[in-house]
């Protein structure tokens, strides 16, 4: 019997456990996550960015709880000795078509509160980043890079510093049953009395949502982001971050520079629609995910709306040069063997039945459960935000004291 079960040992889940455990000390948390690893689908596969926050539209909950959740995060990693280096980031234009859409993006930064964000021209592109060429960009120097995997084990840790909560691998979430205030937890290894739930399922949050009886009026799709490494020689190439300016009609910030934390550096990812929602492979398909997909109206409205931009996503996903010719827009002299096939991850993307791409993060509140539905990039960055705001919720829908 537990007063809160957490379906998802991803960084959401962990951090919203951590905030819950820490502000109701006397309360019995359990962590439920279906792998036999924490943060193994989206928060152990992504770039390893802290986000500046200079994106996302002010006054949306991906501005606020990315900047307020980069400061805390940052903090969180000095205090607990979490890998990460603030080592800044060049957003660059190659075009000039893409100036007005820079300065849209500057000037989020500025209403959203980013510290530091300057305009800069090519020589500066040049002076911070040698081997990139542009003809304007922004330095973003809040921005960093971190180990997110290292960053969900402390957040285990310290949820079961408390003896009474546990945080169990293995333990896969398969239905709900009510029994008047309480929701037994059915899993793969055995069943668990709550009297709170929350869940935060990444992938199959639509899925949870369901088997919890609710309607979420949305549907996950996965894209899957494919890297290359830079080979030995490519390495050079890049300091730090090097990003384009995003294609404002798509919620990725397109394929990006990243130098990781572990050490190397990452090109990618691109977004490819996906036949396996955990598929990391680029044949890897599920029929059911596959079904779930297809019998879906709203992914053949997104189909029909964005079909050029799938199919040259598609073609990049088989073609090496094809993605190199869109990295040499960063840096042109990039050679074919500077780059490697490297590791890929799933975006879970919520589509609403029109088609659209749901863009900011979505929690929803329904008798005894939380469910978090959407939380897309930056929600790593932000996990320790949403784990608050997750916290709060949790107190005025559950009456904690
Ligand atoms: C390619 C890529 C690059 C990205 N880059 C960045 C970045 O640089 N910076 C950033 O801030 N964000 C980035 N993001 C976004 C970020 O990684 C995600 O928003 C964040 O990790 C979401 O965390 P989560 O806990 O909601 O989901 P997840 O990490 O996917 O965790 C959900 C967990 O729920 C578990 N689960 C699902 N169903 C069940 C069940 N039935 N029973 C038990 N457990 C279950 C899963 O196994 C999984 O571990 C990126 C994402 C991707 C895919």
């Amino acid at each position: 019997m537990y007063d809160v079960v957490i379906v998802g040992g991803g960084i959401v889940g962990l951090a919203s456990a951590y905030k819950i455990s820490h502000q109701h000390p006397d309360l019995k948390v359990l962590v439920l996550e279906k792998e036999e690893t924490l943060a193994a689908h989206q928060t152990g596969r992504n770039s390893g960015v802290i986000h500046s926050g200079i994106y996302y539209k002010p006054g949306t909950y991906k501005a606020k709880n990315c900047v307020e959740g980069r400061r805390e995060l940052v903090a969180f990693a000095k205090t607990h000795h979490i890998p990460h280096d603030i080592c800044g980031k060049v957003i660059v234009a190659t075009d000039a078509k893409e100036l007005p859409v820079m300065d849209k993006i500057f000037n989020n930064g500025i209403q959203n509160g980013v510290e530091g964000i300057e305009k800069i021209d090519a020589a500066k592109i040049t002076e911070l980043e040698p081997a990139c060429r542009g003809i304007a960009g922004l330095w973003v120097p809040c921005t960093g890079i971190i180990d997110y995997v290292a960053t969900s084990e402390k957040l285990a840790e310290l949820i079961q510093s408390r003896p009474q909560n546990q945080v169990m691998n293995g333990y896969e979430v398969l239905d709900f049953v009510k029994e008047g205030d309480l929701t037994h937890v059915i899993t793969s290894k055995g069943n668990f009395k709550t009297r709170y739930l929350i869940c935060c399922a990444g992938l199959q949050s639509d899925r949870i949502a369901k088997k919890d009886g609710m309607e979420p009026g949305m549907k996950v799709v996965g894209f899957r982001g494919d890297y290359y490494e830079l080979s030995e020689q490519g390495m050079s190439k890049v300091k730090n971050l090097i990003y384009p300016v995003p294609n404002p009609e798509f919620p990725f910030l397109g394929v990006h520079f990243t130098r990781m934390i572990q050490g190397g550096v990452e090109c990618g990812p691109n977004a490819v629609f996906v036949f396996k929602r955990e598929g990391y492979g680029k044949t890897d398909f599920s029929f059911t995910d596959t079904w779930d997909a297809l019998s879906y109206l709203g992914t053949w409205k997104l189909f029909y709306k964005h079909w050029r931009f799938g199919l040259d996503e598609y073609r990049r996903a088989f073609s090496k040069r094809l993605f190199l010719s869109r990295l040499q827009r960063l840096i042109p002299e990039l050679r074919m063997e500077d780059i490697e096939p490297g590791r890929a991850g799933v975006r879970a993307m919520a589509l609403d039945p029109h088609g659209d791409m749901i863009d900011d993060f979505k929690i929803v509140k329904s008798g005894n459960a939380i469910h978090i539905l959407n939380a897309p990039s930056p929600a790593a960055t932000a996990a320790l935000a949403i784990g608050k705001a997750v916290e709060e919720m949790a107190r005025e829908q559950f009456f904690l004291s």
